[in-house]
């Protein structure tokens, strides 16, 4: 009998990591094929470090994996993926190394959609000519030519666009809903910034100005977290605005809120809203605004034989790579035990926000929490053990090819909980 095929679909943090696990728990009792636009793996965390330090994150930040997969037998193709019927099991994608390649299709027995999502910078007016931000290497390359050629020391500011969370009955209940994306990009720029600033004799936190469309920013931090954060923050002398309502435009010296409020700035640094792609708002087994939808055991109730991880996973809110790398660990065990590999009960899906941040001069902090989804645990930690747990990631990450083992994370947390540099 034929193998199953499992196709993955995108490749940078979720993809990876679920094709390395999912290769990792099923051996050889599968065929897997991955599919990604790009061949390399952008490291986006760590975007604002190489900003800050003057060197342009396309250097260090983009990752070549194929050898990893290889080693795993692993299939890649590099190709756009153009849609997905369900219905047949068929994805249609066009390789893109050229121009001029006819669409192709290709079967899955199973599929996992790790795409992420568009950042909807389009939909900001004046971005184009005036918004600056740290989500890839091509802003992050402006913003470091910005910073270190032109900029002449008037305020920053800092501010993200309302984010449309996917709604569905079909959803695990009682999700939290988030009036943002993904707040400790935001949070961790001011860090760093105010560093940026005093060391190279340009400003200090109060040049700093940061703002979030909702009541509080980081809401998914939990209140302990913030409750410590946001004092601190005032006390050394950031801005800090709540309740802008999200973006209405930025210009050449600032930005204006929803609200009516606005903010003057020599450099306004942006999030956007993360979107759906459009192709996957038109497919049965998506919420109302495009993300795929999936039980705590990333599948998808409808097509049962769709799975989901990372940013493109309706309960992926916040919308970072450590929830997408808990889901990784989760699908690949759900898909290990409907080919009876591993037999017995497996784990659902439990929430925790895992941040480690930079804040400039070789120190960083740790937020380990699930406060926002219920749950007591809350650890904020500042010095410079989170600073060389957040380095110490990436090149594990970049040693293992995307495999951190099950013991990497624990080892981070009990570092991290315990900070005492
Ligand atoms: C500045 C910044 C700092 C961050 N810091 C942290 C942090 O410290 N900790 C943390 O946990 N998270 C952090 N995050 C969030 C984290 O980067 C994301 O959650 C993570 O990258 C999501 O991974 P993903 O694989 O789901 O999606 P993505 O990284 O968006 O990858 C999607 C992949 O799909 C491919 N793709 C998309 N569409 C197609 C298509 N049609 N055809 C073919 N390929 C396609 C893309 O090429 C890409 O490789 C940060 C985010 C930002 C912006």
């Amino acid at each position: 009998m034929s193998k199953p095929h499992i196709i993955i679909l995108g490749c940078n943090f979720a993809g990876l990591t679920t094709a390395r696990y999912i290769h990792a728990a099923v051996k050889d009792s599968a065929k897997i094929t991955i599919i990604d636009r790009k061949s390399l793996l952008t490291f986006v965390p760590n975007i604002p470090i190489q900003v800050l330090a003057n060197i342009n994150p396309a250097i260090d930040l983009q990752y070549r994996f194929i050898s990893f997969l290889e080693h795993d037998g692993s299939a890649f193709i590099q190709a756009e993926v153009t849609t997905i019927d369900p219905d047949t099991n068929t994805v249609y994608y066009q390789p893109n190394e050229r121009a001029g390649h006819p669409i192709r299709k290709i079967q899955y027995d199973y599929l996992v959609v790790a795409l992420g999502n568009r950042l909807a910078y389009d939909h900001i007016e004046g971005f184009e000519a005036y918004g600056h931000s740290v989500t890839d290497t091509f802003l992050g390359n402006r913003l470091r030519n910005y910073l270190h050629q032109e900029y002449k020391g008037g305020p920053i500011a800092i501010t993200s666009a309302i984010f449309h969370q996917g709604k569905s009955e079909k959803l695990p209940p009682n999700l939290p809903v988030a009036q943002t994306a993904c707040e400790g990009p935001p949070v961790e720029l001011a860090f760093s910034m105010a560093h940026w600033l005093e060391k190279n004799k340009k400003g200090n936190a109060g040049t700093v100005y940061l703002s979030t469309p909702a009541k509080v920013i980081a809401e998914d931090a939990g209140e302990t977290i913030l409750h410590q954060l946001l004092p601190m923050m005032d006390k050394m002398g950031y801005h800090y605005q709540a309740n802008t309502q999200g973006i209405k435009k930025v210009h050449k010296d600032g930005v204006e809120f929803i609200d009516g409020s606005s903010q003057e700035a020599e450099v306004t640094i942006l999030f956007p809203d993360w979107q759906a792609h459009q192709f996957l708002k038109e497919l049965p087994f998506t919420d109302d605004m495009g993300f795929v939808i999936t039980d705590l055991y990333m599948r998808n109730p409808d097509y049962p034989n769709i799975f989901a991880v990372g940013d493109a996973a309706s309960i992926t809110v916040p919308k970072i790579g450590s929830l997408g790398h808990m889901e990784a660990e989760v699908l690949a065990n759900t898909l290990a035990q409907e080919l009876k590999l591993i037999k017995g009960p497996i784990k659902p899906m439990e929430f925790e926000l895992l941040c480690m941040g930079d804040m400039g001069g070789i120190k960083g902090f740790y937020m380990r929490t699930n406060e926002w989804w219920g749950g007591k645990e809350t650890h904020l930690e500042m010095g410079v053990t989170p600073y060389a747990l957040k380095m110490g990631f990436k090149q594990m990450y970049y040693t293992l090819g995307g495999k951190i083992p099950h013991w990497g994370l624990a080892l981070s947390e009990v570092m991290g909980d315990h900070t005492i540099l």
